[in-house]
């Protein structure tokens, strides 16, 4: 075992947190020393399935790792998220960040004071999709998300903002930046107790528009994101790994003419099929079908290695946060639904 691979452990070895466990005992640059789960069943057949250790006791996994994991539920991540951070440990905690933004605050705070890596999981930032259509993204001025899923008790003991639409606020926010001018919502409980479809209207200083849709009780599944900005339509499936961007052609005036009553048309082309290939370049991309999960931890690695910013820092992931809640507090202020957030 070389000594430049990262010694990494897994913090909440549960749903997702075992996929993490996978993961790292698959990557070169990482040396899974072990895995911590106050469930020792889980914990001890997460760390056979990945021929690793299980530690009955966190203080012992954190004195023998360089950096975590933490895939615990999100009301522990404050504590645990801490106490890696007093180990002097480097941290990938799950997403959303911490239950409150005060939390997030002092972990973000605790993070730069003893110089290690923060970073927060918003995985879909390592999509194959939007990793492929970043360079195409340069200013939007409207961005239309939907995220819809089918019914499932899972997640939902937490309002669909915090589960969901978090990941969108994420993305939006990354290729926008953080200054929200206004936020409208509207959520209704459907099925659960809980808010189970929303949607939301940002609007941002620099004039651009997101228009958010997130649905958990819908027939069917889609992740789609759509950017319009000058000249330019980039539609990103994320779900299927896919990326569309329609572009105006340099030539267009070219095909453009009026015709004999004054009226604009397109030069040799009358179907809408036809006009379409004269004026606008489509290109479709199939992304790399990497795992996203993967993605990100490779990346994690890379930061702590090289000291390379995160891609999703700490104070990125309380961004997305902070404005979930600005979400949240709008929906109870309209429709008075405070008791079922
Ligand atoms: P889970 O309940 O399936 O697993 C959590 C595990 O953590 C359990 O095995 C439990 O025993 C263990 N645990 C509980 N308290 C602990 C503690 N104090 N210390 C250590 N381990 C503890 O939950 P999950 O679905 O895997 O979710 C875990 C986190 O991942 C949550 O924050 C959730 O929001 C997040 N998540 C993110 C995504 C994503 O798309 N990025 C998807 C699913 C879940």
């Amino acid at each position: 075992m070389s000594n430049d691979r990262l010694k990494v452990g897994v913090i909440g070895v549960g749903h997702l947190g075992r996929h993490h466990a996978r993961n790292y005992a698959a990557i070169d640059s990482a040396d899974l020393v072990g895995v911590y789960d106050p469930n020792p069943t889980q914990g001890r057949s997460v760390a056979v399935a990945n021929h690793t250790q299980y530690f009955e006791a966190l203080d012992d996994l954190l004195a023998r790792v360089q950096a975590v994991s933490v895939v615990t539920p999100t009301q522990s991540h404050h504590a645990v998220v801490h106490q890696a951070l007093e180990a002097n440990c480097h941290v990938l905690v799950e997403k959303p960040i911490t239950t409150t933004v005060a939390e997030a605050d002092d972990l973000i705070h605790m993070a730069a004071q003893k110089g290690r890596v923060l970073q927060v999981g918003h995985i879909e930032r390592f999509n194959g999709a939007i990793m492929a259509a970043y360079d195409h993204i340069k200013q939007p001025l409207f961005i239309e998300c939907h995220r819809l899923a089918p019914f499932n008790p899972r997640g939902t003991d937490v309002s669909v903002v915090l589960d969901l639409t978090i990941h969108d606020l994420d993305i939006v926010l990354g290729f926008v930046g953080g200054n929200v001018a206004s936020v409208q919502a509207v959520g209704v409980p459907v099925i659960s107790q809980s808010i189970d479809i929303v949607n939301v209207r940002l609007e941002f200083v620099n004039g651009c528009v997101a228009n958010i849709t997130t649905s958990r009780v819908s027939a069917k599944v889609e992740r789609k994101i759509r950017f319009f900005q000058r000249s330019c339509y980039v539609s990103v499936d994320l779900l299927n790994k896919t990326v569309d961007i329609f572009q105006k052609k340099a030539d267009l005036m070219a095909w453009i003419e009026k015709d004999a009553s004054g009226y604009t048309r397109i030069k040799d082309a009358s179907s809408p099929e036809e006009i379409a290939k004269k004026i606008i370049d489509h290109k479709h991309i199939n992304a790399e079908d990497q795992e996203p999960l993967r993605a990100e931890l490779v990346s994690f690695i890379d930061c702590v290695q090289t000291g390379k910013p995160p891609t999703v820092s700490g104070v990125e992931g309380r961004r997305a946060l902070h404005l979930a809640y600005q979400i949240i507090e709008e929906i109870s202020k309209k429709h008075a639904l405070t008791d079922v957030l």
